[in-house]
């Protein structure tokens, strides 16, 4: 089954942050303390209590101010290396869910610290979070028990720009093709960000790691799996 997708084109976020303040809210996560790091961003960074966080990268080109917005999530991968690795270590805390491929995660299950960080490096985007008191780990959802209902997840519910999509995999990948079509014509850097492999398909118009050190998986899907095999081994029996 194809399943469901996100689609977030960067081209039209505003970096409002609608979308982390209704994650939070839909999740019921308290407020994130913070500093004055001379950045908009906030907070800092994405923790066990935010799974969404509108990524602010400000820099300079040519003496122009450039900003970048970059709402990270978890990309719900279609073969998730954070699973395969929770597997191989016999930690039952992930699943797949059948119907819309969401991954999910099981707070109540608890974690060693060093368990965490074996599933924590898999992760190309750096996602997976962890908390010391609880041990259990989280990250976005999907939204999955407002899908069940019928419902967008809370974060493209509250999009106001059209920034955030979500629908059937095989519409958001049309749609995600069409917008890139559009875009390349005034920005000819734009790139769909890992599109084949993901369930969260961001659109940027240069180079992702000006927008954020994780926003792209920088490898192959293959190289990645193989590499992941070969540490497992002789556990792993997935697929390369
Ligand atoms: S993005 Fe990271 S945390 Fe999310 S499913 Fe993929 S590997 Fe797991
Ligand atoms: S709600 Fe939409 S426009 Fe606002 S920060 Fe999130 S993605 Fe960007």
């Amino acid at each position: 089954m194809a399943g469901k997708s996100f689609f977030i084109d960067t081209t039209k976020c505003t970096a409002c942050r609608g979308c982390q303040v209704a994650c939070k809210q839909w999740n019921m996560n308290p407020a994130t303390k913070n500093r004055q790091r001379g950045s908009y961003q906030n907070p800092e960074d994405l923790s066990y209590v935010t799974y969404k966080l509108v990524r602010f990268s400000e820099f300079k080109e040519n003496g122009t101010p450039v900003w970048y917005f970059f709402p990270d999530q978890c990309r719900h991968c279609l073969t998730p290396p954070c699973k395969i690795v929770a597997d191989s270590i016999g930690i039952k805390a992930i699943t797949k869910d059948e119907a819309t491929g969401a991954v999910l995660y099981n707070p109540n299950v608890k974690v060693k610290e060093n368990e965490f960080r074996q599933i924590r490096k898999s992760c190309p985007w750096d996602i997976p979070r962890w908390d010391a008191k609880t041990q259990g780990m989280a990250k976005c959802t999907m939204c999955i028990d407002r899908i069940e209902e019928g419902l967008l997840p809370a974060c493209v519910n509250t999009c106001p720009t059209g920034a955030m999509n979500f629908g059937d995999r095989l519409k958001i990948l049309e749609m995600a093709e069409t917008r890139l079509k559009e875009v390349k014509a005034t920005f000819p850097k734009a790139r769909l960000l890992d599109a084949e492999f993901r369930r969260t398909i961001f659109l940027v118009v240069d180079d992702p790691q000006k927008y954020h050190k994780y926003a792209a998986s920088g490898e192959p899907e293959i190289t990645r799996l193989a590499a992941i095999k070969k540490l497992l081994q002789p556990l792993a029996d997935f697929p390369v």
